[in-house]
């Protein structure tokens, strides 16, 4: 599938930047012209470095995250990187009299926070400092203001850097950057350089913010063309102190990001292995070969000639990366390489079919209509934090759950958007509603009043019973509702009502439905007619579309059909769906062995062997949500496109599939217990239905405690 497409234009650059990087350190075009050298070394290859920092940002700063492992597992290999580089550049700092130096233990700390123990290492340490910064700011400010702050960050790096000519023309300016020079040489560090790129790579990413190609390229050219001007500027005027910062860099670097990454197809991991080993051997090489061509006498020409020089240390930096990537490929410690969550029994999420069912029901709705995906109880058990963030980021803005805290949980991992709680909570706890940004629903009018004492505004929608009898203040209450919009603490942002059986397209249903909405549309036209702006309207759920899809109003309530299956299977409806299963629970075969005829299996000696028997173990019960009443109702799962029936009572934690009728099964082989395979398989619907239930119910269940695997 397209999905698996990996960037190969984001590994590609690496390559290319880390050459640019030896440029920058070898200065390629000196003995022929020092103005194009200073073009080629310190306008062009400026974007490298940059272009590393936004690489780790768009592959780590999100602000989806559900927790900080991702970001410490970053740091954790910088760092190690880090100490091995400080190590592998002794000798050569011995060789440079780095130990000699004056206040060594002062700075050698500076050096080791700031600015590397070898020029070009100051990159691991701001890294591993930019990212924090970064990653923090994301977090819990959003893009808009951590990209706001850490532009003003670039800034003031920026004037101690290429523009420093002009802040040392004002006081308080020279005497702040004396100071910031004290603690480190230079403010192309963590703090000032990289948060801003760190951040335009997860923003690029998080937003699918992606121009063509064309318009990437174009953008690129103009922004580089105002760099080269701006550089050739402060060059002209002698303004630089340092040259790695300029205004256009941002520009140049954001398109350029953007037009790499229309590069898509094979991954090439060791070109990006290799780009690191490059980066950080390079100067090594090059004292290396000073070193050889002295004593060889072979100065003029690998070292004057300076086309030469940059030549054969990109050849050797070269050789030597690749070198090392494969020794390490080869010997590298650790851990057997595995799909994390998938040994057990997991929760396959099929992002694709999310995304075209999303599709789908826009297209069904009326115009004007917002799809609002309905994500309680961890999105029907597929895993709020994987569903709710890739909606997010396919543009859905309205999201619904049933408890505060599963909208505060969708606020942490990053969603924004409007969540509307669907059910009760406390008064006590509106300031979290506040704090939070969750709209509530209000079920009837004495909790609206006692919301309002509580003294602090809150959004909410306003529900009406119009027949189903559970929360809702009953249509006929106009004056009541009418209240609640002039209660000071109460911002009403939506009204809507719950069809209790639209779900059926039995005669008496549809009239009873009909009758519901009607009463709902009466109540709105009282409202608007007493003067009442009325607010956002809402009234259908998944069976609410799908059979009553043209009602006028703001939102849909999808739940079920975002999931891409009905509540029960041969569900006749008005329109009929091309909707995609999302979630299938698949599970491993641990263990087989042989039974005895006669031999019982599992609890209460619930199932006895009528013959010679092979069975397989499956490491899922009801614990993981697999409902037990299947034991009673002659299920069967599916191995190697098999249907194999489930015997014996099903346990908390695992259950016994009979296998001796279907040919070779062995350890570790998966089984599908829930979802599609190409012979059909095993929809939530069917599964439900067999012990009684609907698919929303089965579905809930598996929220439990299986990992997602996303795919
Ligand atoms: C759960 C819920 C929905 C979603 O229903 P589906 O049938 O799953 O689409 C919609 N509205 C309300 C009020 C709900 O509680």
């Amino acid at each position: 599938m397209c999905k698996s497409k990996s960037y190969t234009g984001i590994d590609c650059f690496r390559f290319i930047a880390a050459l640019l990087i030896i440029a920058i350190h070898t200065s390629p075009l000196v003995s022929f012209n020092a103005m194009a050298d200073f073009i080629l070394t310190r306008v062009i290859a400026r974007v490298a470095v940059p272009f590393f920092l936004m690489t780790s940002g768009f592959f780590l700063i999100s602000r989806y995250t559900r927790n900080a492992d991702r970001l410490i597992t970053f740091i954790k290999n910088t760092a190690l990187i880090y100490g091995a580089a400080i190590l592998i550049y002794i000798p050569v700092n011995i060789y440079n009299g780095y130990f000699r130096m004056d206040n060594l233990v002062p700075n050698i700390i500076k050096d080791i926070v700031f600015d590397g123990t070898m020029y070009h290492l100051w990159y691991l340490p701001a890294s591993a400092i930019g990212v924090v910064i970064a990653w923090y700011m994301v977090k819990k400010a959003g893009y808009k203001k951590a990209l706001a702050v850490s532009v003003i960050l670039y800034l003031i790096g920026m004037f101690g850097d290429s523009w420093y000519g002009i802040a040392e023309k004002v006081s308080v300016l020279k005497s702040f950057y004396g100071f910031v020079f004290q603690i480190t040489d230079y403010t192309r560090n963590g703090i000032f350089f990289v948060p801003v790129f760190m951040i335009l790579g997860g923003f690029i990413a998080d937003n699918n913010y992606k121009f063509s190609f064309k318009k990437s390229m174009l953008g690129f050219f103009i922004s580089f063309a105002f760099m080269f001007v701006e550089a050739m500027m402060l060059h002209h005027y002698k303004l630089q102190r340092h040259d790695s910062m300029y205004i256009f860099l941002l520009p140049c670097m954001f398109f350029l990001f953007n037009a790499v990454l229309h590069f898509r197809g094979k991954r090439y991991v060791w070109l990006r292995t290799s780009s690191l080993v490059i980066y950080i051997i390079h100067p090594m090489i090059i004292v290396a070969i000073r070193l050889f061509s002295k004593i060889l006498h072979l100065q003029e020409l690998l070292v004057e000639n300076s086309i030469v020089h940059y030549i054969v240390v990109c050849l050797l930096s070269v050789i030597f990366g690749i070198a090392v990537t494969i020794l390490w490929n080869k010997y590298k410690p650790g851990k057997p390489k595995h799909i994390s969550g998938t040994d057990r029994t997991y929760l396959e999420i099929n992002l694709d079919n999310l995304e075209h069912n999303v599709k789908v029901l826009r297209k069904a709705m009326m115009q004007n209509c917002e799809l609002m995906a309905v994500v309680k109880t961890e999105a029907y058990g597929h895993g709020a934090f994987e569903i709710s963030t890739h909606l997010n980021k396919m543009g859905v803005r309205a999201f619904a759950v049933a408890t505060i805290d599963e909208g505060i949980k969708l606020r942490k991992y990053g969603i924004d958007g409007d969540i509307l709680i669907l059910g009760y909570t406390s008064i006590q706890r509106a300031s979290e509603l506040k704090k939070y940004d969750l709209t509530q629903t209000i079920g009837d009018y004495d909790y609206a009043k006692a919301l309002n004492n509580q003294g602090i505004i809150v959004k909410v929608h306003i529900k009406i019973d119009t027949g189903m009898h559970r929360l809702g203040i009953s249509a006929d209450d106009f004056v009541e509702v009418k209240r609640i919009f002039s209660m000071r603490n109460i911002k009403v942002c939506g009204i809507f009502t719950h069809l209790c059986c639209s779900d059926s397209l039995e005669e008496d249903d549809v009239l009873f439905t009909r009758s519901q909405i009607d009463r709902f549309y009466g109540l709105i036209d009282v409202l608007e007619g007493s003067g009442i702006t009325i607010p956002k309207l809402h009234i259908q759920s998944s069976y609410g579309l799908l059979n009553y899809p043209y009602l006028k109003c703001d939102y849909i309530r999808v739940g079920i059909a975002l999931y891409g299956v009905l509540s029960s299977p041969n569900h006749k409806t008005e329109l009929e769906l091309d909707l995609r299963p999302v979630l299938s629970l698949k599970s491993k075969v641990v263990l087989i062995r042989s039974v005895k005829e006669g031999d019982s299996v599992g609890y209460g000696r619930n199932f006895i062997a009528e013959r010679d028997s092979r069975i397989a173990i499956l490491p899922v019960g009801y614990g993981d949500g697999y409902p037990r009443s299947l034991s009673m109702e002659n299920s069967s799962i599916i191995i190697n496109r098999q249907r194999v029936p489930v015997i014996g009572r099903i346990c908390m934690d695992s259950l016994v599939v009979d296998i001796t009728d279907a040919g070779e099964v062995s350890v570790g082989d998966t089984a599908i217990l829930i979802g599609m395979d190409e012979c059909g398989g095993l929809p939530a619907p069917d599964v439900a239905e067999s012990y009684g239930s609907i698919s929303n119910e089965l579905l809930c269940r598996m929220g439990a405690r299986m990992p997602v695997v996303t795919i």
